[in-house]
């Protein structure tokens, strides 16, 4: 496979000041509030880039600068059965995942294996290894790429996310889990790996904050216009920490940019699973900032939902740059949905469409059913589902499966500076 660096620079959304040379940066260095960086590629108008690896295929528009090996590639394809169901005849879904017959061949069966490669692909490393902060499905697809690639990480994972760590290929010694355990939740997980990046040889992969990770997650947009022409009228996504959203609104505004894929502004559907639904909460209240909750009361919240992957406490929602401002350009809305919706819509897709669904992709199909019943969206316009994670329990039933097993486990209150100095000196 031929690879190819990208030729781009980042620039602050906020003050607008370029950086030209890419050191890992998440951040701009000018005195003002939280910001993203954004990348400013050099090729106005994507070139598919037909002989390069997996979802390099994208690379115009990735923050590529060494190779990295993947096969992912999120898979577009019009829906004719849901769309029919919910009385939308423009439907398009783009799915991340395991399901060979429609080319789907993302052994990690979520969409986050669109971030680890362009990350460790931007991350030029210099001796130094990478640490990672997950709900589950991001470790996962990290841990696959890495030990792939023998590049050298540190994972750091809470409990209820231990059991996420799964491949068909056995891990290589380059990964390193450490769990969180004593009801630490992703917050917990993210305040640790903090901790362990601060460390002499350890960077933080940023989350968020990097441009990398937000871009690869964007190609799942890129992918569905490349098969359709054209840019969605509706964009329906599940999101926890709000990364997804924000990305496909960035990548929207590039194909806009580039001419070619018409001039729709697309409008942003996010959803979260009730009752935690803390970004849905504070774009009712037509708020920038989080509504203030107690954090026993947001424990309890996440207790009770289905989908635990979109358990972040402290999305990237009022940051410049981030989910408020995305819902707020595009003209967006934010869902709650149940338990029992996500259920029913995933049995409902895996009827009409074929494929098994993963909670959060659930609580997306869920948010489109509600907007279908309530009228929220013309029939004829076109509509992207972003089903951000299936066919999991078609590759168990076809692969062995290995696990990962935490190197060491924490109790959250024996996470101290020092303990973590001893571990990872
Ligand atoms: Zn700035």
């Amino acid at each position: 496979m031929e690879f190819h660096p990208t030729s781009y620079t980042l620039g602050c959304v906020e003050c607008g000041k370029t950086f030209s040379e890419d050191d890992q940066r998440l951040a701009c260095d000018e005195l003002h509030g939280p910001a993203f960086l954004r990348a400013h590629y050099a090729a106005r108008q994507i070139a598919v880039r037909g002989g390069a690896a997996g979802m390099f295929r994208f690379g115009d528009w990735l923050p590529l600068r060494r190779p990295v090996t993947n096969s992912g590639v999120p898979v577009a394809f019009p829906s004719e059965k849901l769309g029919r169901a919910l009385g939308l005849e423009n439907l398009w879904i783009v799915f991340s995942g395991y399901w060979p017959e429609r080319g789907a061949e993302m052994k990690t069966c979520t969409f986050k294996e669109l971030e680890a490669p362009p990350v460790c692909s931007r991350f030029a490393g210099g001796g130094r290894t990478l640490v990672v902060a997950s709900a589950g499905n991001t470790a996962r697809a990290f841990a696959e790429i890495c030990s792939r690639n023998d590049i050298p990480l540190v994972l750091v994972v809470h409990e209820a996310g231990l059991d996420n760590l799964w491949s068909t290929h056995p891990f290589s010694d380059a990964v390193t889990l450490v769990g969180v355990d004593d009801g630490a939740d992703y917050f917990d997980a993210i305040q640790v790996a903090d901790m362990i990046a601060r460390r002499p040889g350890y960077a933080a992969e940023g989350g968020a904050k990097n441009v990398a990770r937000r871009d690869g997650m964007g190609t799942a947009l890129l992918a569905a216009a490349e098969r359709a022409g054209r840019i969605p009228d509706h964009y329906f996504q599940a999101v926890g920490s709000g990364t997804g959203g924000i990305a496909a609104w960035e990548a929207a505004g590039r194909l806009l940019a580039d001419g070619r894929f018409g001039a729709a502004k697309m409008k942003l559907h996010l959803a979260q699973n009730h009752p935690f639904t803390p970004m849905t909460d504070a774009w009712a209240a037509g708020s920038r900032a989080l509504l203030d909750v107690a954090e026993d009361e947001l424990k309890a919240r996440l207790a009770r939902v289905s989908a635990v992957v979109l358990s972040n406490r402290k999305p990237p929602y009022g940051i410049k740059g981030g989910v408020f401002d995305a819902l707020t350009e595009t003209g967006g809305r934010m869902y709650a949905v149940t338990n029992e919706e996500a259920s029913t819509a995933a049995a409902l897709f895996e009827r009409l469409e074929g494929i098994d669904l993963d909670p959060a992709a659930a609580v997306a199909v869920g948010a489109l059913k509600q907007a279908a019943d309530r009228k929220l969206i013309d029939p004829q316009e076109m509509v992207l589902l972003n089903v951000t994670g299936g066919g999991k329990k078609r590759l168990f039933g076809e692969f062995p499966i290995h696990r990962l097993a935490p190197r060491v486990v924490l109790k959250r209150h024996e996470a101290t500076e020092e303990t973590i100095a001893r571990l990872f000196g």
